[in-house]
């Protein structure tokens, strides 16, 4: 081991050349019989800025004691002594009294996973060990806004819940006792907090979540729902929260001890497998949740089997399984024993004289309580909550009547109880069950859709605020297409990544399971809207200079100075910009790896334009009207009664490509003709619509004709008094119709057909409230259900589920497939629970499934699968044979669960829905994965008014293979950019896109010029070869891990894998990327003073 001159060159070499093979080949020439360090030592060599960061005026209030203090810790070995000073005295003592220089390294304590028990209480072996563990459930936004919760707002039939007092009192309180924990869930309000506190908070904050006492859990900026989320966006949402706990960036947060291990989804309404394996690669231990279905709850209490292995992912293998443990007495205090100050459970009154004394009392209904629980459980260890919803504003509260609780039953050990009670954490609880050693069962489907009794299934929440839901996709497009742009153009100005990094949070806290589900308030779901809308208009700002940047790049001639705009009404044809501009330019950027061709439809007033590419050629157009429900919405601002619509073809990848739009006055153009055949087609793809009715009757592409009808319906809502489970209405979590029947909107529709020589479309008007378009473009090999619904009529008392129904005749056998969160998909049986025998109460709403972005069913006679992709989450069924229904909008009267009703309206009526629906017939899933890539990240259209030549900007020069997808690229730390590529098949799914495939990260980032890369856990912030897991015991271990393969740049890839690196590019910064050193596990570390020490060495020329 290298001594401490030796280190301290370390140091210097690190500081001056940045690079740790530097540092390790001048350590060879400079000691040649030393061992070389490793790179992880090297990389603990944390670049922390100056000791002192800024002079502040008068004189420092350091008392002479602490000089003293300090001073003399520097002649002496200071390691393993703990001065309680915090660092901020230490550095004005350093540098005012001392007179020492500002050094620039911090050398860290290399940290080692076995000392990870020390930050807990000891369990006793032999007992049963009670881990009492204190919890404050904050929501992120539900009934009452995100800031109205931090600062503890006072709002209608909301209590004054405020997050910064329960941060405040918790501090203060574990700050006083060792042997008190608490857990921290969600960053968002964790980093609203630090920002506001002072420095003496922030460190001893730090202090005890190094020393255990904090366990940061989850670590997501929230607590994200499972079912209407995009794995893209949950990956994001975590690797920003883990940015604010486990960077050292962000002025020494809380550093490596701050890394979350335990995923904590205690509130979600149903779990996924995607969601479990995304955190099983972020190289958490366990997961624990508390809602599951009721009867799969008690068969498991029944069956002790709360705990088990999850299976997340078949693709992935053990690589993704996460062991996961069913919390028993939901999230809550054990009846009785709420001691917070928003509850009104009596406290221990031990005083014996007392008339109220009450303790044996409570110590014996406790103790029935842990009867309950252990009976449930395998090991000798049981996990009980302590907390509920906002919970620990008065933390005093809580824990001195814990202290009694533990205190009381603990002496009852004297008179042999077996019971052990223990302030604790779940990192601690979950290495305790873990050291019982024992085989544990396994489950390999999902925990959807959640029944909460026999009446109320939580499938109303998939499709509940739909309008929101679609904005928060739009929202994902943006950010992607924002953060790709930034790296492309070498962004480097400040205020633009800070308006990046504000659509990236705003996007993280709409994944909250109050937020994208849309079971919030009004006013709350309005407030996310806001946020998302102010993000969206900050990062437009991004793509403009973006866009100049990369055009002076290509070429010095071709300076441009081009401001760029998107129009965000497109969904109502409206556009300032083309609507009222003779002549504009489009320019489309292309966010996926692979050239795409994209319809740009742009409502217009003119009626002919000439569209012109980059080679200054003509491209064909169409001029189609805008359906008549469009043009009757009240509130649309816009005359425009036709779009302009032609192709970009062939985006290249990551490339931006424009066309000149000028309106003309020669009729050359093709315009739409009205037709009365009652067919469309665009030669591939053809849809026959039965003439009498006005609804489609049969469909055919890729050579096969399938018959088909389709209908928009709705199920009435049930509306009950809610006292009881039969009585329960449907609400924004709930779906419950009052029958199976659905009612039909009308027999017959009317209908129009246009037909032009890119696009035919059938415009279909069911009432009112319900009309649709049916089209196919030219070259595309689906159909799209454009349909609109809205506003929806109430006047009836009635509330309504309105979906759209495609009926089949093929033979599915009761099977469908829905996706988790957008990758595998999930295999779903009518009528049918993989894991228990399932009381049918409910044969409609109990059959729905989310679904993210495709559910299909399949004939496997025939070879042939029929699949529907979505554009936001819904939820969708096969509720017979050859059928799929997606639920589009719902608007229902009951006020459920303290909350509003779902009674969505907008400019004074219910609000209006427009989506598409894809139809695709095939026999393999390659195609629908790859048209749900370009859904997901669409083409960006911009426009910008007046003249200007259309040019072509590659981003990449080399496109990635069609089964490679280019999941992320972002700006990252010190000038580094992080890229996530992803296989995005399954196993079996294609016979040529499901092979493993090896791609050349140097080749992919050519324009990038890359220079060194390293891996890291889908997080990005951890390298990959410093996770460590836990491994458990299984009957079913024999299933291999997934393999990292690197050679030289190329990179392996199997099916359903995602990897993640940090990569030193040479435009950017001249900073190297080295990987952060290993994760800490909640112990004590060192407190700074290694690097005084290594200091003060160098200054004295190591005479210390
Ligand atoms: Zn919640």
């Amino acid at each position: 081991m290298a001594i401490v001159q030796q280190k301290a060159q370390c140091v210097l070499w690190f500081a001056e050349f940045e690079s740790v093979v530097t540092v390790q080949h001048n350590f060879r020439w400079q000691y040649p019989r030393q061992r070389i360090p490793e790179q992880r030592a090297i990389c603990c060599f944390h670049e922390t800025g100056p000791v002192q960061k800024n002079q502040s005026p008068g004189r420092p209030r350091t008392s002479e004691e602490k000089v003293e203090l300090l001073r003399l810790s520097c002649v002496r070995s200071p390691k393993n002594l703990e001065l309680g000073i915090p660092k901020t005295t230490m550095q004005n003592v350093l540098h005012k009294r001392l007179r020492l220089y500002a050094y620039k390294i911090q050398l860290r304590h290399e940290i080692k996973s076995e000392n990870r028990p020390n930050a807990c209480n000891q369990s006793i072996p032999g007992m049963l060990n009670v881990h009492l563990i204190p919890h404050s459930h904050d929501d992120v936004g539900y009934r009452k806004t995100v800031d109205q919760y931090y600062y503890g707002v006072v709002t209608k039939n909301t209590p004054k819940g405020g997050v910064q007092y329960i941060i405040d009192t918790v501090t203060q309180e574990l700050a006083k006792d060792p042997k008190k924990r608490f857990v921290q869930v969600e960053t968002e309000f964790l980093w609203k907090w630090w920002q506001e506190e002072n420095d003496e908070m922030r460190q001893l904050y730090r202090q005890l979540v190094d020393a255990g006492q904090i366990e940061i859990i989850g670590g997501g900026v929230v607590m994200n729902d499972e079912a209407d989320t995009h794995y893209q966006t949950t990956i994001d949402q975590f690797s920003l929260g883990f940015r604010y706990s486990a960077s050292p960036l962000l002025d020494e947060m809380l550093g490596e001890c701050g890394r979350p291990r335990i995923g904590w989804q205690i509130d979600p309404f149903g779990h996924s497998k995607e969601t479990a394996s995304i955190m099983a690669q972020m190289g958490f231990d366990a997961l624990f949740f508390a809602r599951l279905d009721y009867e799969d709850k008690q068969n498991r209490i029944e069956s002790k089997t709360m705990e088990m292995v999850w299976q997340a992912n078949k693709n992935l293998g053990l690589s993704s399984d996460l062991f996961t443990s069913v919390l028993y007495n939901h999230y809550s205090f054990p009846t009785g024993f709420c001691n917070d100050i928003s509850c009104s459970d009596d406290p221990f009154i031990d005083d014996k004289n007392s008339p109220d004394y009450n303790v044996d009392e409570k110590v014996t209904k406790f103790l029935d309580f842990i009867d309950d629980v252990a009976a449930a459980y395998s090991t000798d260890n049981i996990l009980i909550t302590m907390g509920q919803d906002f919970t620990y504003q008065s933390a005093h509260m809580n824990y001195k009547n814990m202290d009694k609780l533990i205190k009381y039953v603990n002496l009852l050990q004297k008179n042999n109880s077996n019971i052990n009670v223990f302030y604790s954490t779940p990192s601690c609880y979950v290495k305790a069950i873990h050291d019982a050693n024992q085989t544990w069962t396994t489950k390999s489907d999902d925990f959807f859709p959640y029944g909460n009794d026999p009446h109320s299934y939580w499938t109303g929440y998939f499709t509940s605020r739909p309008t929101n839901k679609r904005y928060e996709r739009i929202g994902n497009n943006f950010l992607q297409v924002c953060k790709q742009l930034s790296v492309l153009s070498r962004v480097s100005d400040k205020s633009l990544l800070k308006k990046l990094s504000y659509l990236g949070n705003a996007m993280a806290i709409l994944q909250h399971h109050d937020a994208i589900t849309g079971t919030d308030t009004q006013d709350v779901a309005d407030d996310y809207m806001r946020m998302l809308s102010v993000g969206i208009d900050k990062c437009e700002d991004i793509p403009t200079t973006a866009y100049n940047k990369m055009l002076s790049q290509e070429s010095s001639e071709t300076k441009t100075n081009l401001t760029m705009r998107s129009c965000l009404l497109l969904n109502i044809s409206q556009c300032d910009i083309s609507e009222s501009s003779s002549e504009f330019l489009v320019t489309i950027y292309n966010p996926l790896a692979r050239p795409t061709s994209h319809y740009v439809r742009l409502p217009v007033n003119g009626n002919n334009y000439v569209v012109t590419d980059y080679n200054g050629a003509q491209v064909p157009s169409q001029m189609i009207p805008v359906p008549q429900s469009v043009l009757d919405i009240p509130y649309r601002k816009s005359v425009a009664t036709q779009e302009l619509v032609f192709r970009a073809a062939d985006i290249p990848p990551l490339g931006l490509q424009s066309y000149k739009v000028s309106l003309s006055e020669n009729n050359s153009q093709g315009g739409s003709v009205t037709s009365n055949n009652h067919t469309i087609s665009n030669g591939d793809v053809t849809v026959e619509l039965d003439a009498d009715l006005g609804t489609v009757k049969l469909i055919s592409m890729n050579g096969i004709d399938l018959p088909l009808t389709q209908s928009i319906m709705y199920y009435n809502a049930f509306h009950g008094n809610d006292a009881e489970a039969a009585n329960i209405s449907s609400g924004a979590y709930i779906f419950r119709p009052t029958s199976e029947g659905v009612q039909k909107i009308n027999d017959k529709v009317n209908v129009t057909v246009y037909k032009g020589n890119l696009i035919e479309e059938i415009h279909q008007v069911f009432n009112e409230w319900v009309s649709q378009v049916i089209r196919v473009y030219k070259q595309e090999k689906h159909i799209e259900f454009d349909w609109m619904v809205g506003p929806i009529p109430v006047d009836d008392g009635t509330g309504k589920e309105v979906i759209s129904r495609f009926t089949t005749k093929l033979d599915s056998k009761g099977i469908f497939y829905t996706d988790a969160n957008g990758r595998e998909m999930q295999k779903r049986q009518r009528n049918y629970r993989p894991t228990w025998t399932w009381n049918i109460s409910e044969p409609v709403a109990g059959n729905y499934y989310p679904t993210t972005t495709r559910i299909l069913i399949k004939d496997e006679a025939k070879g042939l699968q029929f699949a529907i992709l979505n554009d936001r989450s819904q939820g969708g069924s096969s509720l017979q044979d050859g059928e799929i229904e997606l639920m589009v909008h719902r608007r229902v009267l009951k006020i459920q669960h303290y909350n509003e009703a779902l009674n969505e309206t907008a400019y004074g009526a219910g609000v209006i829905a427009r989506g598409r629906h894809i139809v695709m017939v095939g026999n393999s899933s390659a195609q629908e994965r790859l048209l749900v890539q370009r859904t997901l990240l669409a083409p960006w259209v911009f426009l910008t008014p007046g003249s200007g030549n259309p040019v072509q900007v590659k981003g990449l020069t080399n496109s990635l293979p069609e089964n490679v997808h280019l999941l992320t690229l972002e700006p990252w730390e010190k000038g580094s950019i992080l890229i996530r590529v992803e296989h995005i098949m399954e196993n079996g799914e294609d016979p040529v896109m499901s092979q493993n495939i090896t791609v050349d990260l140097k080749e992919i980032l050519a324009p990038l010029a890359v220079k060194s890369f390293y891996e890291t856990t889908i997080d990005g912030k951890m390298a990959l070869q410093s996770m460590e897991r836990l491994e458990w015991r299984t009957a079913d271990n024999s299933r291999p891990h997934i393999h990292h393969n690197i050679n030289n740049f190329s990179i392996s890839l199997s099916p359903m894998q995602i990897r993640t690196f940090i990569v030193a590019v040479n435009h950017i910064a001249p900073s190297p990327t080295t990987a952060p050193s290993s994760g800490c596990s909640n112990i004590i570390r060192d407190n700074c003073l290694v690097l005084i020490s290594l200091y003060i060495s160098l200054k004295f020329n190591f005479a210390v």
